[in-house]
């Protein structure tokens, strides 16, 4: 079993410029471990993409208080290859494109970077598995060999997040919004590969707006997080109480002014 913990985490953001700091996270505090799923909800602006940015380890993100520990070992200051070898996966709200870089050759690197050098994955099994992947996704082989994420749609990124992770098959998969910009079907199809990941090795940390996800991929625990912290934790029924009440009957139940 692998664990996650998030202590006291406060972070601050660097602007474009790299002239001035902003306040985001002001002590978050999360504890996840593989086999389950947690769903982190709130309104925007709240600081979930800035957690996941943070985890993963994007060098913008200052960590300037709190922890977070990876199997009781601190990670904050290994950078992203680092991160990603030893078993965290981030798929980004907003996928960059790579041109030069097909989809495949990617997949095979990524797959490669966590395993020994002298034991690279062999060309049989990266095909059997990329085949049965891309049919759990619905997707069409051709995309392996177009360039990573270049002129994908908006839903062909997110699977391709999917399919990435379904490859990979990191210890803890963060998802930040795969739901955002997906149609129902889109929506089913992404919710299918998360499921499949589904297991005893594998932990997940979903961002989501939406209540909808939630019927898809039932998570164990649910987050609320607000103005930089998580202020209430729950199970599935938090979030069919969130979609009814909205956030301002959260904000009154805990007597928040935010
Ligand atoms: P959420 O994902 O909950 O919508 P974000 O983490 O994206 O929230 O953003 C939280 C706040 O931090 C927002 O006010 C946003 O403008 C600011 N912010 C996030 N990332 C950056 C960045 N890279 N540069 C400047 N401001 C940022
Ligand atoms: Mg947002
Ligand atoms: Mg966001």
């Amino acid at each position: 079993m692998a664990r996650l913990e998030i202590k006291d985490l406060h972070v601050e953001v660097e602007d474009k410029d790299k002239k001035s700091r902003k306040k985001i996270l002001k002590g978050v505090n999360l504890s996840l471990k593989t086999g389950e799923i947690h769903a982190i909800m709130g309104p925007n602006g709240t600081g979930k993409s800035t957690l996941s940015e943070t985890i993963m380890g994007n060098p913008r993100y200052h960590v300037t208080q709190g922890d977070i520990l990876l199997n009781n070992e601190s990670i904050v200051e290994m950078p992203v290859d680092e991160r990603a070898r030893k078993g965290l996966f981030l798929a980004m709200q907003y996928p960059a494109e790579v041109p030069g870089v097909t989809n495949a050759e990617f997949l095979r690197a990524a797959i490669n970077a966590r395993r020994p050098k002298d034991d690279p994955i062999s060309v049989m099994t990266f095909l059997n598995e990329l085949d049965k992947n891309l049919d759990l996704l619905d997707m069409n082989e051709a995309m392996t060999e177009r360039y990573l994420n270049e002129g994908f749609s908006g839903g062909e990124k997110k699977r391709n997040e999917i399919l990435q992770m379904l490859m990979i098959k990191p210890s803890f998969g963060i998802l930040d919004e795969i739901d955002s910009g997906l149609d129902i079907d889109a929506l089913r199809v992404v919710s299918r590969g998360v499921n499949a990941m589904r297991g005893d090795n594998f932990g997940a940390l979903m961002i989501t707006h939406y209540q909808r996800l939630l019927d898809y991929i039932v998570p164990d625990v649910v987050h609320v997080m607000m103005d930089g912290r998580v202020v209430k934790d729950g199970g599935p029924d938090l979030a069919k109480k969130l979609e009814q009440e909205g956030y301002a009957g959260l904000r009154d139940e805990l007597g928040l002014d935010i």
